[in-house]
C-alpha cells in the first residue's frame, strides 16, 4: 500500500485579521502538517465576495508570518477558480437542481432545524420548481433512507454519523446571488490541491458529511478529518467579528502562541524564541496526535 504524502491546509475566510480564535485552527493544522513532516498550504476562502473583506486576505497571511508560520507553495484563492467549480458542478447532472424558494418559505415549512440552526429544505422544489417560480439558487439532492446516513472517524472527536436527509436535507450548491457555495468549492479544492488531512474547528464538523457525500458523488477521496474546539466568547458563541472577536496582539507573538497551545492543551513551556515555541509545540502535538 502506498501511503500518500501529509498535505494539510488552513482556508481562512477573509472578513478580517487572524484572531485569537483562528490562530487555534491555524495553529492546530500547521502543528499536525508539522508532526507529520507534512505540506502545510494556505487557501482564502473569498468565495462569498459578500463577506470578503477588502486587504483581510494580506492581513491574514502576514500574521501567520509574524507568528513564524510558514507556508508551503502559493497562496490559492477561491475567487480565481470559479471554472472548477463549475466543472464539478455540471459533473454532478441531475443531483442538482434549480430551487425558487425564498428563506422565508423555508423557514416557514418548519421541516426541522439542522444543528447548524439553519431550516431544513422541505424538498418543495425536488421534482420541479413550483408553477410560478424562478430558480433562484441550485441544490444538491441528498439521498432518501439508510444510504443519507454518512459516517467518518473524526481524529479529535471520534466517530461521527450524520443523517443527511433528517438532518441538513438537499443542501445549496449555488447561491441565489449567483456565488458557489462553500460546500462545493471547499470540496472541489481539498481534492484539487491533493490535501490528504483536514484540520480545522469544529463549527464545521457539521458541515463534513455533506462534504463527504459530495466527494462520492465526484469521485473523489475523502480526507481524514479533525475537528479541533472552537473560542467562544462568555456567551458560548464562536468568536467572530460579529461575537466581538479579540484581536490579537501581535507585539506579543509568543504570548499569543502560548495562549492558542494553552487552548489545545498543548504544556508547552516558556520558549526562548517563536523558534522554540514550534519546536516544543510540535513534539507535545506528535505524541499527542500520532
Ligand atoms: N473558510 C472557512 C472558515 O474560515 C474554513 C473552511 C474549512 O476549513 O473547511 O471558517
Amino acid at each position: 500500500m502506498i501511503i500518500p504524502a501529509y498535505i494539510g491546509r488552513f482556508a481562512p475566510s477573509p472578513t478580517g485579521p487572524l484572531h485569537k480564535g483562528s490562530l487555534v485552527a491555524a495553529m492546530a493544522s500547521y502543528l499536525d502538517a508539522k508532526a507529520h513532516n507534512g505540506t502545510w498550504l494556505v487557501r482564502i476562502e473569498d468565495i462569498d465576495e459578500a463577506r470578503t473583506v477588502s486587504g483581510a486576505a494580506d492581513a491574514i497571511l502576514n500574521d501567520l508570518a509574524v507568528l513564524g508560520m510558514q507556508w508551503d507553495g502559493e497562496v490559492v484563492l477561491q475567487s480565481q477558480r470559479k471554472a472548477l467549480y463549475q466543472d464539478a458542478f455540471d459533473k454532478l447532472g441531475t443531483h442538482a437542481y434549480p430551487c425558487g424558494c425564498s428563506r422565508k418559505e423555508i423557514a416557514d415549512s418548519r421541516v426541522g432545524i439542522a444543528s447548524d440552526g439553519a431550516a431544513v429544505y422541505p424538498g418543495t422544489c425536488r421534482n420541479g420548481l413550483a408553477p410560478g417560480k424562478t430558480p433562484r439558487a441550485y441544490r444538491l439532492r441528498v439521498p432518501d433512507g439508510e444510504s443519507a446516513c454518512i459516517g467518518f472517524e473524526d481524529r479529535w472527536v471520534g466517530r461521527v454519523t450524520q443523517r443527511l436527509d433528517r438532518e441538513v436535507g438537499d443542501f445549496v450548491l449555488k447561491r441565489a446571488d449567483g456565488f458557489w457555495a462553500y460546500q462545493l468549492a471547499v470540496v472541489v479544492d481539498d481534492a484539487d490541491q491533493g490535501v490528504t488531512h483536514v484540520v480545522r474547528g469544529a463549527d464545521l464538523l457539521d458541515s463534513t458529511a455533506r462534504q463527504i457525500y459530495l466527494q462520492h458523488l465526484l469521485g473523489l477521496p475523502t480526507p481524514q478529518y479533525m475537528h479541533v474546539p472552537v473560542v467562544t466568547n462568555a456567551a458560548g458563541e464562536k468568536l467572530s467579528k460579529q461575537t466581538g472577536a479579540l484581536a490579537l496582539d501581535l507585539s506579543r507573538p509568543v504570548d499569543e502562541l502560548m495562549a492558542a497551545a494553552q487552548f489545545l492543551q498543548l504544556p508547552v513551556s516558556r520558549p526562548n524564541s517563536i523558534d522554540d515555541f514550534w519546536t516544543q509545540a510540535t513534539a507535545l502535538w506528535r505524541l499527542a496526535h500520532p
